[in-house]
């Protein structure tokens, strides 16, 4: 249910975007969402398509999913890194997409072992761009 209740928002935020710009019907929008974001890309493609034709002006737009890496900015040391790579086994990697806060309990600053770091990238979802006639 989480991915319609995005999809509906990723298209109502493109159509609002699409308004401002003055363009009268979207043809395409980019959508980023974070690695540790935790949705079913396969469901969420699907509610966008099912949900569009229900948005006035959405109706005929193609969505461009991508996924934005996840890092990691080190506090103590100020090293930024990835997840990947840091990764040990499946399960704790499942467990870090599920709920982010718990990747402190399973990753350390690979330069300084410190545990202590902040996320930087990969959450949530965004509207990377439009494109529509004008
Ligand atoms: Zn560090």
């Amino acid at each position: 249910m989480h991915e319609w209740a995005l999809a509906e928002s990723v298209i109502k935020s493109a159509v609002a975007h699409a308004g401002e710009q003055k363009l009268r019907r979207l043809k395409e929008t980019g959508v980023v969402f974070g690695e540790l974001q935790d949705i079913d890309r396969e469901i969420f493609s699907f509610a966008l398509e099912e949900l569009r034709a229900q948005v006035p002006g959405a109706a005929a737009c193609s969505f461009k999913i991508s996924v934005e890496p996840a890092a990691f900015r080190c506090k103590a040391c100020s090293h930024e890194f990835p997840l990947k790579g840091l990764k040990k086994t499946k399960d704790e990697s499942e467990f870090i997409h599920f709920v982010p806060e718990m990747a402190h309990t399973f990753l350390k600053c690979p330069k300084c072992k410190s545990p202590d770091f902040e996320i930087i990238r990969g959450r949530g979802v965004s509207i990377s761009y439009i494109k529509g006639e004008k």
